[in-house]
């Protein structure tokens, strides 16, 4: 196989090199599987657009792809769009104006240990939780979409997404059951970020010693103290979290200010 040379990098920071990978794989590998677009995979991948191209605090060059996308679904009367239109329009059309997304793979934080391990779950699980920040900490980001005061767009979008498009689809089944049994609880975009930490918390419990886990990056509750030591207490010799320190610590991690362009093509 091919030598893929080790990255450094510290876990400390968020790679766009990462999202824009996972971005290039859900739009030119992922969505490749579905040779048409219609009804509810439509609206769930309009969606999915929409809620990105407001709030993926990217490069204007990928902003601007992802907008250009964003209009030419809006504008489209078709209720059934072929793959291929929109992979033309991503490959050719955007390209000629400037407007670009690497086709190279280059997974940086979500680098594993082999080409099987990490990289694109790693990579669709730091997109959403760039999402629910972002979505918290610009709250007009979402005006005129259909989305605006909906603490629920960016993880209801998620949950569609997945379900629909997520080759992994005992993950999709596992996050319906738990967005069936919470999501409705959500009443802000603090809260939305919190449901989706917890979450993934529940999947990391759940996925630990299993085969997913790649063994130099062992399934953690996190922040873990090194990365966030106030986050954690003790309350009669048992672990708590303080969710106040893990919703500002998430803020923080998770801003555009804290995603790093090393790497990035
Ligand atoms: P990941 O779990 O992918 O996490 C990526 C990064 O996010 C970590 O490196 C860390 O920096 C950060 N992080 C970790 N925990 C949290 C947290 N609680 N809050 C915020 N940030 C955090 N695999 C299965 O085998 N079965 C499943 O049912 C399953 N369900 C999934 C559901 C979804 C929605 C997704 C996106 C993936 C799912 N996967 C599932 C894949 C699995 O969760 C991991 O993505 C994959 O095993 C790669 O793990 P990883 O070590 O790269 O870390």
């Amino acid at each position: 196989g091919t030598q893929v040379e080790w990255k450094v990098f510290e876990k400390s920071k968020v790679y766009m090199a990462d999202l824009e990978s996972g971005l290039h794989y859900l739009l030119r590998v992922e969505l490749a599987t579905h040779k048409t677009l219609e009804g509810e995979e439509l609206k769930t991948f309009k969606d999915f657009v929409t809620v990105v191209a407001k709030l993926f605090p990217g490069r204007q060059s990928v902003v601007k792809l992802l907008e250009t996308l964003l209009e030419w679904l809006v504008s489209l009367p078709l209720e059934k769009i072929p793959y291929d239109a929109i992979l033309d329009l991503v490959n050719n059309k955007m390209r000629i104006s400037g407007l670009y997304l690497s086709e190279q793979v280059q997974w940086v934080g979500c680098q594993g240990s082999s080409v099987a391990l990490r990289g694109y779950p790693c990579s669709l699980w730091t997109l959403f939780h760039v999402l629910t920040v972002q979505a918290a900490n610009r709250p007009d980001a979402l005006a005129n979409t259909g989305f605006e005061d909906d603490p629920l767009a960016v993880l209801q979008t998620m949950r569609h997404y997945i379900g629909t498009f997520f080759g992994c689809q005992e993950c999709g089944k596992h996050f319906e059951e738990m967005a069936q049994e919470s999501l409705n609880q959500i009443k802000t975009v603090d809260e939305a970020v919190l449901w989706l930490w917890r979450k993934h918390n529940q999947v990391n419990a759940r996925l630990a010693g299993s085969m997913s886990e790649d063994p130099m990056f062992p399934k953690t509750q996190w922040p873990t103290p090194d990365l966030c030591p106030t986050c954690h207490e003790e309350q009669e010799g048992l672990h708590v979290w303080n969710e106040q320190m893990v919703l500002a610590f998430l803020k923080q991690h998770y801003s555009a200010s804290n995603i790093s362009p090393k790497y990035s093509s």
